[in-house]
């Protein structure tokens, strides 16, 4: 055994024990014939004091030692309350090199927070010296422990762990696939699965009624900050359920993860929400409820005006509490941030104070529209409405990230508290550019009970039985109710335009299964990365990988993607054509 003690842990009721520990150098300080060294193991670290030890100016920040020596009660005066081991040191006896470092491309000491400046290509590279800083390493620890609670409340409803395999065809979500080609069969591909939708669904007709798995996922999707070409669903699907199950499972299972990972209490049952209440009061399908602002819906008040900002499929609003005060240079800034997000700008006016005139950028409406706007969008003196106008579904998005960045702006939204909602009822298909639909979810979401022998004559409007987790504007996970009935199915495939021979190719083998009494059943996916980054307290799931890929695409470390080889590429079989 190379220790007899962890670092981190050593107390003052270890004072007199005879130590060996081993880790690495986190800093060196001389005081004359005193060396005191930091040693950091991942348990923490803790002070040890070399008198007349051989060789101990030549130790170096992050050589991994082996420390031989007896912990001590340190003097009264030199107690370090900010350290875990602050109460104690080792006088050592020994020590050892285990080896050495060379000097490192960026400090890992004493930059704890996550995100310490240095650049992220730089830190992915290095990700093995990154993660030697407390934050860092922290943020993979709690990632760790959100797996085993994971793991925990699932086996505790019975739910079994399948793997699903890595190597198939392609699944329904929509985005552009990862594709691996076969050197057994030249000109033959694998896709790498967008999510394990279809096997979930055949381990339902399998009748193993309860599943779940920690399961990569791969999407090919362009770059962006929050997106990764790999990432983990914790994926769940039941049988003979409904959405009930789904909710308690879930509410239970952040209950559970918030109160052992923040011991913060959620507030259960999540309350629920349509998905054209969501984007009606807040215009977006992911509210954040910490921020009590509410879009104003105006279209109905200006209806006929003469003003042609405001002839528009629809006209909305956000009222800025107190923002009769902006100046020109904020009114401004805010036409420059509408234009940074592919918007036209934001018309406005304020509300004085005072009684007094109407001042923005609308004031040529016609004076009793003008007059009645302020108590239509329900500003009160001393407020500013700012508008967007434009289609409908553009506008309220807009909108909607609009009321964000004025909550942010006036500190309306409640840092620190946690708001979690259900969205349900969400579009069964959106438009295609080709005037065609596509599935909002994905093709084997059912319909709602309302919609159930309608929805092929109505798209538009069809609404599906899927439902989203959303927390602090966050959304955490999503999942439907699925079709089990082929008859229904093909009415689905009928709306999106895929043929019968379309259909059979692509998911053939999940129709044919369903031949074969399929039970009812549903489920939902959760964004592991996601959920992480948010227990973490940090934006940016990168931060929760063990070895992320640069938001630039690529991965620092290994080099990855690279170049092939002709030999590789013909032994592949990329070029060839299938038989
Ligand atoms: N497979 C779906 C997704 O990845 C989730 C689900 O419907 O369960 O979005």
């Amino acid at each position: 055994m190379i220790r007899t003690h962890t670092a981190g842990d050593l107390r003052l009721s270890d004072a007199g024990a005879e130590v060996s520990l081993a880790g690495w150098v986190a800093r060196r300080r001389d005081h004359g014939g005193v060396t005191f060294l930091d040693l950091r193991d991942a348990s923490g670290s803790v002070q040890v004091v070399c008198r007349d030890l051989p060789n101990i100016h030549a130790l170096r920040s992050e050589w991994c030692l082996l420390v031989e020596g007896r912990v001590t009660a340190r003097a009264e005066g030199n107690v370090n309350p900010n350290l875990a081991t602050g109460d104690v040191e080792v006088v050592a006896t020994t020590v050892t090199v285990l080896s050495e470092s060379e000097p490192l491309p960026f400090p890992v000491d004493g930059v704890d927070e996550i995100d310490s400046g240095v650049d992220e290509m730089l830190r992915w590279k290095h990700r093995y010296l990154d993660l030697r800083r407390t934050g860092p390493a922290r943020a993979i620890r709690t990632r760790a422990q959100i797996v085993s609670v994971i793991r925990r409340v699932m086996a505790a409803h019975g739910f079994l762990d399948v793997e699903t395999p890595y190597l198939t065809r392609s699944t329904p979500e929509g985005a552009r696939d990862f594709l691996v080609p076969v050197r057994l069969r030249p000109g033959e591909w694998y896709a790498l699965p967008q999510s394990p939708q279809l096997f979930k669904q055949l381990l339902m007709v399998a009748g193993l009624e309860r599943y779940y798995q920690i399961a990569r996922c791969f999407r090919d999707e362009d770059f962006r900050a929050d997106r990764t070409a790999e990432f983990t669903q914790l994926d769940v699907e039941m049988s003979f359920l409904d959405e009930e199950d789904i909710f308690g499972l879930t509410e239970e299972l952040m209950a559970t993860l918030w109160r052992e990972v923040l011991g913060v209490e959620l507030a259960t049952p999540f309350p629920r929400m349509t998905y054209a209440e969501a984007t009606r009061r807040y215009g977006s399908d992911k509210p954040d409820l910490r921020l009590d602002l509410e879009l104003v819906d105006l279209t109905e008040h200006l209806r006929g005006t003469q003003f042609r900002v405001f002839q528009a499929d629809h006209v909305g609003a956000v009222v800025v509490p107190g923002g009769a005060s902006y100046t020109r240079k904020e009114l401004d800034a805010w036409q420059d941030w509408a234009k940074a997000r592919g918007g036209k700008g934001i018309a406005w006016l304020l509300v004085p104070d005072d009684g007094g005139e109407l001042r923005g950028s609308v004031t040529r409406l016609e004076p009793e529209l003008l007059e009645s706007l302020p108590k239509a969008a329900g500003a009160n003196p001393g407020d500013a409405i700012l508008f967007a106008a434009g289609p409908r579904r553009r506008t309220l998005d807009m909108l909607g990230a609009l009321r964000l960045a004025v909550g942010r702006q006036r500190g309306l939204l409640r840092e620190g508290e946690w708001r979690f909602l259900w969205v349900v009822d969400a579009p069964m298909f959106e438009p295609t550019d080709d005037g065609g639909w596509t599935a909002v979810h994905h093709p084997f979401t059912g319909p709602t009970q309302e919609w159930a022998q309608t929805f092929q004559d109505d798209p538009e409007h069809a609404l599906a039985r899927a439902y989203d987790v959303v927390g602090n504007g966050v959304e955490l996970g999503g999942g439907s109710i699925r079709i089990h009935r082929a008859e229904m199915q093909q009415r689905v495939f009928d709306v999106i335009g895929l043929t019968r021979d379309e259909a059979q190719s692509k998911f053939g083998f999940l129709l044919e299964a369903f031949r074969y009494g399929p039970p009812p059943h549903g489920g939902i996916a959760f964004g592991l990365d996601r959920l992480a980054a948010e227990l973490v307290g940090t934006d940016a799931i990168r931060e929760v990988m063990a070895f992320p890929k640069a938001s630039s695409g690529g991965d620092p470390l290994t080099g990855a993607p690279t170049p092939i080889t002709a030999e590789q590429r013909r032994e592949a079989g990329i070029d060839a054509r299938p038989e």
